[in-house]
């Protein structure tokens, strides 16, 4: 049995010293014997008894009740009381201080070592029970930590999308207002209203990008939404490929469809707006000797194949199977800036249309990006 120790407030020195050598005999460790509340409070402080026998009826300042109402605000110990009679008032005070149990003076051998045995293991399940509540309660509490991390790691990387495809229509308006204004003259009319229509695409693109963050305040959706509509695949793919072309001259761009002009499946436009610039622009910055870039699109009456191909650095094949993830960069890149967030968008993109992407590609020779899409209803 592990050793217990008790300490024995009790002032009538006769019967304390008959109690610790009973206590002793039964195996159990006398820590202290005081005969006051307030040497008793000092005592635990030291000691750190396991159990504290308590006389009811303290000379001195406080009486034993209300030393054990004091000991236990700084440690709970269980508390016996020891008492020569007691009536209903004193009793009824005790029970307020939750004893682990109460001895008539004068007890019995047997009466004393039940009494603290009852009182030991008592205190025992309730430590343990305790334990169980807090472990159960740590474990409820990191579960709810844990979720609410995950819900702002996936919010913040939600948030970071949104911010890293404004980028596009913002070079565009400024782009297009440079060359009105100071190239006015050269323009035709024609020219100019081309301007004027992606600025006006560049701004609702925008204007679209704000209303998902703000959702995302609003609803907690932390994620791209899918609403695919009949989408004049072929038109949009040519005004994108148009717009990400004015922004350079350093590339040309290639359109090229063999989907009949009026094929129109159904996908989500804003979501093809995302793909689509994001893997133009990386064809292009990862094109920095310049060079064609095809955007090539074909199908069938399941499904709609978008190909992205360029002449640019490549991918080192040991990046291939993690580009998609966000942050993740190849190490050929070199100063070409990037976060890494561009693909990981995409992929969001191709997987809300249930479809597939796959890189092709070879270090030094070139990049080819293929997204499949099914399409349930037929594309025309
Ligand atoms: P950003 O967040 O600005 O798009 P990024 O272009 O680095 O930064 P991703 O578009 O996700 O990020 O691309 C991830 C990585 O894949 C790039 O850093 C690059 O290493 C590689 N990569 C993507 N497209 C090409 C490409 N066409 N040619 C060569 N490497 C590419
Ligand atoms: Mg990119």
């Amino acid at each position: 049995m592990p050793e217990v120790k008790i300490l024995i407030t009790e002032d009538e020195s006769i019967v304390a010293r008959d109690l610790a050598s009973r206590l002793q005999k039964m195996g159990y460790v006398i820590t202290e014997v005081v005969d006051s509340g307030k040497s008793a409070i000092e005592s635990v402080l030291r000691h750190q008894p396991d159990l504290i026998l308590m006389d009811i009826m303290l000379q001195g300042e406080i009486d034993g009740i209300e030393t054990a109402a004091k000991i236990q605000t700084i440690a709970k110990i269980p508390i016996v009381y020891l008492t020569a009679y007691a009536d209903r008032e004193t009793l009824k005070r005790a029970k307020a201080t939750h004893p682990f149990g109460y001895l008539l003076k004068p007890f019995k051998e047997k009466e004393l070592q039940v009494t603290l045995e009852i009182a030991l293991s008592r205190h025992q399940a309730e430590v343990e029970f305790q334990k169980a509540v807090e472990v159960e309660y740590q474990t409820q509490y990191q579960a709810q930590i844990q979720e609410k991390q995950a819900e702002i790691t996936r919010k913040s990387l939600y948030l970071s999308m949104l911010s890293h495809d404004f980028r596009t229509p913002l070079s565009i308006v400024k782009l297009a207002a440079e060359v009105l204004q100071h190239q006015s003259q050269n323009l035709t009319e024609e020219k100019k209203q081309k301007r004027f229509r992606s600025i006006q695409t560049a701004v609702t693109n925008m204007d679209q990008l704000l209303s998902d963050v703000l959702a995302m305040e609003q609803t907690d959706a932390a994620s791209l939404k899918f609403s695919p509509a009949r989408l004049d695949l072929v038109a949009f793919s040519r005004d994108v490929v148009e717009t990400v072309q004015s922004l350079t001259n350093q590339n040309t761009l290639i359109f090229t469809s063999s989907l009949p002009e009026n094929a129109r499946p159904c996908l989500d436009e804003q979501l093809l707006w995302h793909l689509l610039n994001n893997l133009l622009s990386n064809a292009i910055k990862y094109s920095p000797q310049g060079g064609n870039i095809w955007l090539t699109l074909s199908g069938n009456d399941r499904e709609i194949c978008i190909q992205v191909e360029d002449r640019g650095i490549g991918i080192p094949l040991e990046y291939h199977s993690n580009l998609f993830k966000p942050f993740q960069r190849a190490d050929n890149v070199g100063r070409i800036p990037g976060t890494g967030l561009g693909l990981a968008i995409s992929k969001q993109c191709v997987d809300l249309h249930q479809g597939q992407i796959a890189v092709e590609s070879e270090e030094g020779k070139g990049t080819k990006f293929t997204v499949t899409l099914p399409i349930p209803t037929p594309i025309a």
